[in-house]
């Protein structure tokens, strides 16, 4: 039987992809390829189509033998949910209904979940506990919280059974270096430092300086996207061991600051890489830090690459080789 994929040829994605492959699953990548990339797809059976599309779903689900689904197809961007939030509620709730509905009459019980920190909006408590309130302060946290609250629902009164996996700031690339980052237009602050780096851009604008943190920048917990990656092998075992459904954090636990970040990637490069403060960007709350404490316990996830600066560098041997992402 068959792990399906949706989304996996986007970041997280595709190297979720490449660990499922390393664990000897059988995948099927289904990706509508409107911000995924063929290239990343390491190997499986790729399927190109969109969620949104409810006859095309159902014909996936009738002419394949598909034991579980592993969901992270959707609208990823902060600002661009502000600007079109009927765009993403179509892409990322009524998308996820429809696979939903097809995963129901296939009689399929099994879906990891991508969801995310934006779920809690401005936190209560650092670090951020799973059972700690959900208050979205955009449309994209809000409708990945959404799907959360169908997913429980589809739970309860449907039997499936789901594991969510809230992810904090991905960044760095795979080791093998084949594949990585590649968002058009950018918006995160890794790949963007970096493209200062390589000359890309003139600077990194920092958003906010009068944030109530230690140097007044924004704090954020970075976590490896190949950590990440391996948190959705344990949680498909997980589901396949046990029948409850659970929601888990995924962070390293520790927070950088905006400035410690381009420090960092200053060492890294060995470039000057120039900053210029800037306004605020609406909606970015000061600190988010995760506990990631229930995942380690219960699923014994073990993240491999939680340094900074070793994120930074497979982030760098990728935007060095790639610099114009998969169009090389
Ligand atoms: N950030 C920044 N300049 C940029 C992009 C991001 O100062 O050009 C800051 C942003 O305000 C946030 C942090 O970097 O505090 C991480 O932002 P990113 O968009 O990478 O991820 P987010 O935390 O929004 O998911």
């Amino acid at each position: 039987m068959s792990i399906l994929v949706t989304g996996g040829a986007g970041y997280i994605g595709s190297h979720t992809v490449a660990e499922l492959l390393e664990n000897k699953e059988d995948v099927i990548i289904l990706d509508s390829l409107e911000r995924g990339h063929k290239e990343s797809v390491l190997g499986g059976k790729l399927i190109i189509g969109d969620l949104r599309d409810k006859e095309f779903i159902n014909k996936v689900f009738k002419e394949n033998d598909i034991e579980a689904v592993i969901h992270f197809a959707a609208y990823i961007e902060v600002g661009e949910s502000t600007v079109d939030p009927l765009k993403f509620y179509n892409n990322n709730v009524v998308s996820t209904l429809n696979l939903l509905n097809a995963m129901n009459e296939a009689g399929v019980k099994k879906i990891v979940f991508s969801s995310t920190a934006a779920t809690y909006g401005e936190p209560e408590n650092i670090p951020i506990l799973e059972t700690d309130k959900t208050l979205p302060t955009n449309p994209y946290g809000e409708t990945k919280l959404t799907v959360e609250k169908a997913l429980k629902w589809a739970d309860s009164c449907l039997g499936i059974k789901h594991v969510i996996l809230r992810y904090f700031n991905a960044s760095g690339a795979h080791m093998s270096g084949k594949i990585g980052e590649d968002h058009n237009p950018e918006t995160h602050l890794i790949p963007l430092i970096l493209q200062v780096a390589l000359g890309k851009r003139e600077d990194i604008k920092i958003f906010g300086t009068d944030y109530p943190t230690p140097d007044g920048t924004c704090i954020r917990d970075y976590i490896h996207v190949t950590d990440l990656a391996n948190a959705h092998v344990l949680a498909l075992n997980k589901l396949r061991n046990d029948n409850s459904s659970q929601i888990y954090n995924l962070g390293n636990g520790k927070g950088f600051s905006v400035k410690e970040v381009i420090e960092i990637a200053r060492k890294v490069t060995g470039q000057p890489i120039k900053s210029v403060v800037a306004p605020k960007r609406t909606g970015d709350p000061a600190i988010l830090v995760a506990s990631s404490e229930k995942i380690i316990k219960e699923l014994k996830w073990a993240p491999r690459y939680n340094d900074l600066e070793t994120i930074i560098e497979t982030a760098w041997t990728w935007h060095k080789t790639h610099p114009k992402g998969y169009n090389i």
